[in-house]
């Protein structure tokens, strides 16, 4: 087993933060992990599984086992009840996937197009955009328990999907590593147009008959315009998850401050954007140290050049503190702390 020791993670993550791992290990399939359940000195390690590091901030070294996903591959698998079915191994780059299945005139990931990282890591916190999680096109997956060293097939209810969340975030998934995903992408596929800022660059284009490429080309050219390019600027995307709110704290907060952007929620809750209120506290445009909050988007921290992890962590405490001293509310981190 190509076991790396002390390998440099500067790379491997988006923020460009500086971390090191103890140990490294690239895995395209279940193979490496059955090797290291069955090495009784790796199999005790802390571990972490990396897939394209953009949703990670390392404030620390990684004392353990970092398991790469690298694994490649993606097939058309054909079709069950009216759903095209397409297969990833969790190596693959997710942008690149959803490209490969618009290019075959199958629609239904073009909403979630130009997101960075992998195939694996999308159903871990049910990745979304533009009015699609991954929990509407999802068929199942395949996953490797390190605990008890067997293959599971995990479909959508056992996935537990919700905002930002699944089964992978809570202890009874923390040791599943997912090895490859299957989407199901409806043969009768109609255009997700909800999300108002798609619709209406759909509707200025003058397109009256989209084809899902073109609105997957759209969204490409909507992110670039909002979000740095994380080759350009370090950043893990959108750093504060949206708060959700009860209805009767919406109302609270309402009659104090009336632009409250708020959207209502199936249940009766209410997401506040957090983007705004970040961006009400002053903090758009301004930085500690290394660690920026981006100029054109509240929501998105930036490494303006060689910040830490700490650095971050102190910029996100600092925004946290105001936004919760002017508003009541809490923000919660989206990217995982390591
Ligand atoms: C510019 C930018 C824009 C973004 N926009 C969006 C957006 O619109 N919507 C959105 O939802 N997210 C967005 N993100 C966040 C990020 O792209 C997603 O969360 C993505 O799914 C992370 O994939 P990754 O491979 O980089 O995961 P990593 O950052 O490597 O890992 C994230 C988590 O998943 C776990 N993990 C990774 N792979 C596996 C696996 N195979 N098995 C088990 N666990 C695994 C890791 O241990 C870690 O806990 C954005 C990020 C950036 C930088």
């Amino acid at each position: 087993m190509p076991l790396i020791h002390d390998q440099p993670l500067d790379t491997f993550n988006t923020f460009r933060i500086p971390a090191r791992a103890r140990h490294y290990l690239r895995v395209d399939g279940a193979e490496q992990l059955a090797a290291v359940r069955a090495d009784p000195a790796l199999a005790a390690l802390p571990r972490l599984v990396l897939g394209g590091g953009s949703n990670l901030l390392f404030t620390r070294d990684v004392e353990g086992l970092v398991l790469h996903m690298t694994g490649q591959g993606r097939e058309v698998l054909g079709e069950e009840a009216g759903k095209i079915l397409v297969r990833a191994q969790a190596g693959e780059n997710w942008h690149a996937f959803v490209r490969f299945t618009l290019e075959q005139g199958i629609g239904g990931l073009e909403n979630l197009s130009l997101i960075p990282g992998t195939v694996g890591a999308a159903p871990i916190q049910n990745v979304g955009a533009y009015g699609v999680e991954t929990k509407d096109v999802f068929h199942s997956l395949t996953a490797y328990d390190m605990a008890s060293g067997a293959t599971r097939t995990l479909d959508t209810a056992a996935c537990r999907f919700g905002y930002r969340d699944s089964i992978f975030k809570h202890p009874d998934g923390a040791n599943l590593v997912v090895l490859d995903v299957t989407f199901a992408l409806p043969r009768a596929w109609q255009p997700n147009l909800r999300y108002a800022e798609l619709g209406n660059a759909v509707r200025e284009a003058g397109l009256t008959a989209p084809t899902p490429n073109a609105i997957g080309l759209m969204v490409e050219a909507i992110r670039r315009r909002k979000l740095p390019d994380p080759r350009e600027i370090g950043n893990a995307g959108s750093f504060f998850k949206n708060p959700v709110v009860s209805n009767a704290e919406c109302a609270r907060l309402l009659a104090q401050f009336p632009t409250l952007v708020h959207h209502a929620q199936p249940d009766g809750t209410f997401k506040l954007a957090a983007g705004w209120l970040i961006d009400q506290c002053g903090w758009k445009g301004r930085h500690l140290g290394a660690a920026g909050v981006y100029h054109k988007q509240a929501l998105v921290l930036v490494n303006l050049g060689g910040a830490t992890g700490q650095d971050v962590v102190q910029l996100a405490a600092a925004i946290q503190a105001d936004v919760a001293a002017r508003y009541g509310v809490m923000l919660e981190p989206e990217p995982v702390f390591i």
